[in-house]
C-alpha cells in the first residue's frame, strides 16, 4: 500500500499566484518551489525522540532555504536543487555525506547524480571515498566532462582534478553509523532504523525549469563495490521540462530494476498521468517485487508530490509563500 500525505500540490501552486500580488500581472515571472527528501524507512513517532524531531524538522528547514535562497534570486532549479542537499551532506543525521552509512569493511562509499531538465544534461558518481560532497562532484562531471558517470578511484581522482574538498574518508564517520554497522553485522540483517538514508531535492525555477539531485552513504554494511540507485539516472533522479522532475531513496537494488525515476516521467508524460498516480503505480511494482521507499517529485507546473511506501519520509517544501516539513506517514498539510 502506497501512504500519499501529500498536501494538494495543485490547489496550493494555485493559491500560492492568487496570494501572490505580483503575480497579478501576468509578465510577473512564475512562481517557483523546492522540495526535498532525507530519505524513507521505518519512521514512526515511537521510534523518535521529541530531541530527534526537532533535529530533523531543522535539518530539513535548513535545506529548504539554502535551496529558495538560490531560487528567490533568479537562480536555476539546477543550482537550488546542488544547494539544498549541501547542507544536508555536511548534516550528520543525514546519509550523505558527513554522516554517511558504513560499508561492510568499515569505510565509506558515496554515490551522487544530478540532472537538469532543460536540455537533460546529467552528472554522477558512485563509490566516491574521498569527496567531501558528493554532490559537487557529480555536478563537475556534468558541466566540466563530456561523461555521465564516474566510479571509484577514477571518480575521486576526477573531483580532486576539478578543485573539490577533499577529506580522509574517516571524516563522514559518526557513532551512531558505526552503532548501526555493528548492529547489522550482528544480527546480519538490516532492522528498520537502519534502513532509511539518502537525501534528495526537485525543483521548479522561475522560468519553468526543472531539476533533480540525489546523493547517498547507500545501505548500512554494503559490500564494498556495491552500487546503488541513487547515481543512476533513471532510477534515483530524473528531470525533463514541462514533465517532472524525481528524486527517490529507498532499497535501490529494487529502484534499479524498475527504473523508478524514469518510469515515473514517462507516465506522465506519455500517459498523461498526473506525478502522484505515476509514482503511486510505479512504487507499487517496487513494492510487488518487496522493496520500499519513496520520491520527491515536481511536475512541469510546479505541482509537488511525496510518494512513498514505508512508514515515513523525512520531507518538506518551499515556495515564495511559505514551507512545510514532516517526517511522519500521516502528516498532511
Ligand atoms: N537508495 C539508497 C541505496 O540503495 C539507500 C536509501 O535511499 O535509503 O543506496
Amino acid at each position: 500500500m502506497i501512504f500519499r500525505p501529500l498536501f494538494a500540490a495543485a490547489t496550493l501552486w494555485l493559491a500560492g499566484c492568487q496570494a501572490m500580488p505580483v503575480n497579478t500581472d501576468p509578465t510577473d515571472a512564475p512562481e517557483w518551489r523546492l522540495a526535498i527528501h532525507g530519505g524513507a524507512g521505518v519512521i514512526t513517532r515511537g521510534s523518535m525522540t521529541p530531541e530527534q524531531e526537532a533535529m530533523f524538522q531543522a535539518g530539513l528547514q535548513e535545506a529548504l532555504e539554502a535551496g529558495a535562497e538560490v531560487l528567490r534570486n533568479g537562480g536555476s532549479a539546477l543550482d537550488a536543487v546542488q544547494a539544498a542537499v549541501i547542507p544536508m551532506e555536511n548534516n550528520s543525521i543525514f546519509n550523505a555525506g558527513k554522516g554517511a552509512v558504513f560499508t561492510a569493511a568499515g569505510t565509506h562509499e558515496l554515490d551522487a547524480s544530478i540532472m537538469d531538465g532543460r536540455d537533460r544534461n546529467a552528472g554522477a558518481v558512485a563509490g566516491v571515498t574521498i569527496v567531501k560532497n558528493p554532490i559537487l562532484a557529480a555536478r563537475a562531471v556534468m558541466d566540466q566532462s563530456e561523461h555521465v558517470m564516474f566510479a571509484g578511484p577514477g571518480a575521486d581522482a576526477f573531483a580532486e582534478a576539478h578543485g573539490l574538498e577533499i577529506v580522509p574518508n574517516t571524516y563522514f564517520d559518526t557513532d551512531r553509523r558505526r552503532e548501526a554497522l555493528e548492529r547489522v553485522l550482528e544480527t546480519m540483517s538490516r532492522t528498520a532504523a537502519d534502513k532509511h538514508g539518502t537525501v534528495g531535492a526537485v525543483a521548479i525555477d522561475a522560468e519553468g525549469n526543472v531539476a533533480a539531485a540525489t546523493t547517498t552513504g547507500g545501505m548500512t554494511a554494503k559490500t564494498a563495490g556495491r552500487v546503488g540507485d541513487s547515481p543512476l539516472i533513471g532510477a534515483a533522479t530524473y528531470a525533463e521540462n514541462g514533465v517532472c522532475a524525481v528524486s527517490a531513496t529507498g532499497h535501490g537494488e529494487y529502484f534499479i530494476r524498475i527504473g523508478v525515476a524514469k518510469s515515473i516521467c514517462d507516465r506522465v508524460k506519455l500517459a498523461g498521468e498526473t506525478i502522484g498516480e505515476a509514482a503511486t503505480v510505479t512504487l507499487d511494482e517496487v513494492a510487488e517485487l518487496g522493496g520500499d521507499g519513496g520520491v520527491v517529485l515536481i511536475d512541469g507546473e510546479g505541482n509537488v508530490d511525496f510518494v512513498f511506501n514505508s512508514e515515513g519520509m523525512y520531507r518538506g517544501w518551499i515556495d515564495a509563500n511559505g514551507s512545510w516539513t514532516a517526517i511522519y506517514g500521516d502528516e498532511t498539510e
